[in-house]
């Protein structure tokens, strides 16, 4: 069994479609194919919640209306016969339909999760139908039945196979499933999401939990690059990374996936491979549980991060100090992601500030707390990048104008972070990628 995820802009058009339609039928392995909703649907679909939880009925029907006529229009290129026309059209005037119905009724946050989910039932639908001209035989495996994430959020790797293998089992005849990425119920069985990007995460899972012998997510770029191709001009494709330094990637911002989507492929050893659907003979990058190689290999950067610093002479050294300051931040569900420590003072960062008045008013006592918004985290990453021999100075020279406020050294083995004012995050970049990679 194969896992293969399309991203946005891998459906985003009719001729899009058509071609994913011709990627996963060149060879003869069963497989699981994950679809994202159509590029910009997703955006849309939070702009007319933002509307409607602000109570501007009227341009939420104006953006529900736009939204429409796009699906509209790409039903016409997307299917040529006429009952298929008619079968599309019809789908999607039952999600419009929802659509319309809501913009009469209180808005809520479980309403919301369901606004949300409308965009990758509708590209699975629509591409099922397409297959269905085609005369490819499939079957759409709906992922509100087997994916689920519990109280935390946290998607159940052993639920999630249990209900999948059942399906699959069920329908073992069929060489090809077509599932929704993103979509899933929560504790409460609600329908929910695994964040924004979490496509990729639907695929990882779905690629563990299968015991599939590979999860290719297919998307606009030829693999993961040496460093973010949206701010820095010459960027290029890495061949290979380990479990370990793609998540790192991953989670410190390199957008081509999730934060948090790859464990689920390492702990069942699945290889995941990130190809170019635009440009599908490109070797893309390989992650594997070998790193390849040693040596710094890309670097990545996360945006919106909040640096608190907490000084306090008195406590600091005393022990049970650092307990009790984590202790707050997990009271409030709140991840810390950079921490460093001097005698004086403790500085940590995190990136969300939904609780941020919360945790700084149980932070007082201890100390004077300073905040600092606006920050970006830059990491380098690596495998074995503390034993790269002169890493640290290259590093160092390359950014010696930027004014740094925190390192993180030492935590990870593959990884060196640094937070610096946003505003220096693009310049940063570029630097290193001379100073780095010589580009
Ligand atoms: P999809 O819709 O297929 O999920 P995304 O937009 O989520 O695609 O991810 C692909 C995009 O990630 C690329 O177009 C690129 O601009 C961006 N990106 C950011 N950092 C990197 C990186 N290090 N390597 C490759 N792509 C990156
Ligand atoms: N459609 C969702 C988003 O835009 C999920 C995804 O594409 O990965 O965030
Ligand atoms: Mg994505």
């Amino acid at each position: 069994m194969k896992v293969m995820k399309f991203g946005g802009t891998s459906v985003g058009k009719p001729e899009r479609m058509h071609e994913v339609a011709q990627l996963i039928t060149r060879d003869a392995e069963p497989k699981i194919v994950v679809l994202s909703a159509l590029s910009g649907t997703t955006n849309a679909l939070v702009e007319i919640s933002n509307s409607l939880s602000a109570g501007d009925r009227t341009a939420a029907k104006e953006k529900i209306d736009l939204l429409e006529a796009h699906y509209r229009k790409f039903i016409l290129d997307l299917v040529q016969q006429e009952d298929k026309r008619a079968r599309a059209n019809a789908i999607i005037s039952e999600h419009f339909e929802f659509l319309n119905i809501i913009l009469r009724i209180s808005f809520s946050e479980a309403l919301y999760k369901d606004i949300l989910a409308q965009g990758e039932l509708m590209s699975t639908k629509m591409f099922s139908v397409y297959l269905e001209e085609k005369g490819i035989d499939h079957m759409l495996l709906p992922a509100l039945e087997f994916m689920s994430i519990d109280i935390h959020e946290e998607p159940q790797l052993l639920n999630i196979r249990a209900k999948l293998n059942q399906l699959l089992q069920q329908h073992k005849d069929k060489p090809l499933f077509i599932t929704q990425g993103y979509i899933c119920r929560n504790a409460k069985g609600e329908v929910d999401n695994l964040k924004r990007g979490g496509s990729d995460y639907t695929a990882s899972l779905v690629a563990a939990a299968a015991n599939a012998s590979v999860c290719e997510i297919w998307t606009d770029i030829d693999g993961m690059h040496n460093n973010d191709p949206r701010v820095v001009d010459k960027t290029v494709a890495i061949k290979q990374l380990s479990f370990d330094e793609a998540a790192e990637l991953a989670y410190f911002g390199a957008k081509i996936l999730h934060p948090t989507c790859i464990w689920p492929a390492q702990q069942e050893n699945v290889p995941v491979k990130l190809l170019n659907t635009m440009q599908p003979e490109a070797a893309g990058t390989v992650i594997t549980k070998e790193a390849g190689s040693v040596g710094v290999k890309a670097v990545a950067a996360k945006d919106g991060i909040i640096a608190i610093k907490i000084k306090s002479s008195r406590m600091l050294l005393a022990y049970g100090f650092l307990r009790k300051v984590f202790e707050v931040f997990e009271k409030y569900h709140t991840p810390i992601d950079m921490i460093t420590t001097s005698e004086v003072a403790v500085s940590v960062t995190i990136d969300s500030d939904a609780a941020l008045a919360k945790i700084v008013k149980e932070l007082e006592p201890f100390g004077t707390v300073e905040v600092e918004k606006n920050q970006t985290i830059v990491s380098i990453v690596g495998n074995e990048i503390e034993q790269t021999e002169g890493v640290l100075p290259r590093l160092f020279e390359a950014i010696r104008e930027i004014p740094v406020t925190m390192v993180s050294y030492g935590g990870s083995p593959h990884n060196i972070s640094l937070l610096l004012p946003s505003g220096h995050k693009q310049k940063t970049l570029q630097l290193l990628n001379k100073g780095l990679f010589g580009l």
